[in-house]
């Protein structure tokens, strides 16, 4: 028996308990009050399609894929050093730099390959924007400010249809500017909704916004956005924002979860290069794609219409909220979809297009993903979105401050201390980097700080090991492939035949 909000999937039966492909208990009593997702399927109906609850939770796919990251292993070596002299007084992992720059003329450095994902106007990513975007601003990465933030802002001000001014929007952006240093940068992201409202040309022109996403949809789903709004709003203004109001249960307030859905885009590579050609005579210094798991032809639209317009950066994929059976169900899986888009790439690179630097999203949440990922896209993909990981410590950091201050520290922390200069190990760091402005601080950027510093000490051991102390030197022959089928998907060497050649030569010669 499983707890229906938790999913019946059917694949993540395995060890649960329930049948693999139904999700259903091999014996289904006739009297059981019903847990699983069909039973509470059989009162909530369409409401159970959703994890819940709807904007307080992040939610992945629990399907076990034939092939995945855990197939490719990190070679090591003791010879040799890339991008610093082979000497073992500089050769040290602390000498690794994780540092990047990403863009076609306009350059955004990076102090870590790394993106959050889309944090629009859901109510998770309202709550825990300020430790996301502070922390993105102190650790050197991207902050993705996604769809429809100023569509469904209470406090926004129209004028014909577009709007004119939005609080929150404004929130937002200004939360990560006050504390952005020279690395790390805010990409605001476009729907249809917010190309309606013009959202991005206020974004650039009054709250100083230079780096635009378009956006094509989600790994998860491919019908857009959806969730409630932040306050109770007659269904006849949602619709006026451009929503569609899906059920007339929820106009008459009869349901709470299901409420509006985003439009659903459809591409032209016309359209596409002309909206490019907008945003940049709008402002925009710098112009990406995101693009969801969709099927190979529409990678290959991406890939194409990215390069044709010459756009600085093409996200692909993504692990986003979703219905539970998309986010099992639909899609090509990360590896697979990446190692597609490292062929078209490299097919264009050939013929001397452009290709712009290439973001991989799907699950990613420590550092031996970002060697991987960073490895076998090289050298087109330069960086990942690491949406879901990265809100746990926004999540754990906010919540700390909360138990802190009513002196109810949970038992597995308090073993560090009480306080936060002894719970958090960066706290000497920041203190000596930001000196009085420290205590402004909120502990969720502080979690979101010591987290990326994590992965930027665990990558520069992983890069150390493979004597390359720059990503640009990461490449394909760092991975090999633990199973044949990886090697069929990857095209990265089976691990009993990876280098065997030299090794021979080695040997015998
Ligand atoms: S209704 Fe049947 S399948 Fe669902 S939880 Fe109860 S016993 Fe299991």
């Amino acid at each position: 028996m499983i707890d229906g909000t938790l999913n019946l999937s059917s694949t993540a039966a395995a060890g649960s308990g329930v049948t693999e492909q139904s999700g259903i208990c091999p014996v289904c009593l006739d009297g059981c009050t019903g847990l699983c997702e069909i039973a509470k399927s059989s009162y909530r109906g369409r409401e159970v399609i959703y994890p819940k609850p709807l904007g307080k939770v992040t939610a992945g796919s629990v399907k076990k894929y034939p092939v995945d990251y855990s197939h490719l292993n990190i070679q090591g070596t003791c010879v040799g050093a890339a991008g610093v002299r082979s000497d073992p007084d500089k050769a040290s992992f602390p000498a690794v730099s994780t540092e990047t720059a990403i863009g076609n003329k306009y350059k955004v450095r990076l102090s870590l390959p790394v993106l959050t994902g889309a944090l629009g106007s859901a109510d998770i990513a309202k709550d825990n924007w300020e430790g996301l975007a502070i922390g993105a601003a102190i650790s050197g990465i991207i902050v993705v400010l996604g769809e429809n933030v100023a569509g469904m802002d209470p406090g926004a001000v129209y004028k014909r249809g577009k709007v004119v001014h939005s609080p929150e929007l404004e929130r937002r952006v200004n939360l990560f500017k006050h504390w952005h240093d020279s690395t790390g940068e805010i990409i605001l992201q476009q729907n249809v909704q917010d190309t309606r409202l013009a959202s991005a040309e206020y974004a650039i022109e009054k709250l100083g916004v230079r780096c635009i996403e378009l956006k094509w949809g989600q790994a998860v789903k491919d019908i857009g956005t959806e969730g409630k709004p932040g306050v109770p709003e007659p269904a006849g203004d949602v619709k006026k924002k451009g929503h569609i109001v899906i059920n007339k249960a929820f106009e008459e307030q009869e349901i709470t979860e299901f409420e509006r859905s985003s439009r659903l885009g459809t591409v032209s590579h016309e359209e596409f290069v002309r909206s490019v050609e907008h945003y940049r005579n709008a402002g925009a210094k710098f112009v990406s794609l995101k693009t969801g798991a969709y099927r190979i032809t529409d990678l290959a639209r991406a890939i194409r219409f990215a390069s044709d317009a010459e756009i600085d950066l093409l996200t692909i994929g993504g692990a986003g909220m979703g219905p539970w059976r998309m986010m099992n169900e639909w899609g090509i899986p990360t590896i697979y979809i990446q190692s597609i888009a490292y062929k078209f790439a490299s097919q264009l690179k050939a013929k001397g297009m452009h290709v712009p630097d290439l973001v991989i999203a799907g699950e990613f949440s420590l550092e031996d993903h970002i060697f991987k990922a960073l490895a076998l896209g090289a050298p087109h993909f330069r960086a990942l979105c690491m949406g879901r990981a990265l809100m746990i410590p926004a999540f754990i950091g906010k919540n700390l401050q909360g138990w802190i201050s009513e002196g109810r520290v949970p038992d597995d922390i308090r073993k560090f201390g009480e306080i936060p200069e002894r719970i958090f190990i960066t706290m000497e760091t920041l203190k000596d980097r930001f000196g009085k402005d420290f205590r402004k601080l909120p502990l969720a950027a502080v979690a979101m700080y010591t987290f990326c510093d994590r992965l930027k000490a665990g990558l520069q051991q992983l890069m150390a090991g493979t004597r390359k102390f720059a990503l640009k030197h990461l490449d394909r022959n760092d991975l090999v492939s633990l199973t044949k089928e990886a090697t069929e998907v990857t095209g990265i060497p089976y691990v009993m035949e990876a280098d065997m050649e030299e090794a021979q030569r080695i040997l015998l010669c």
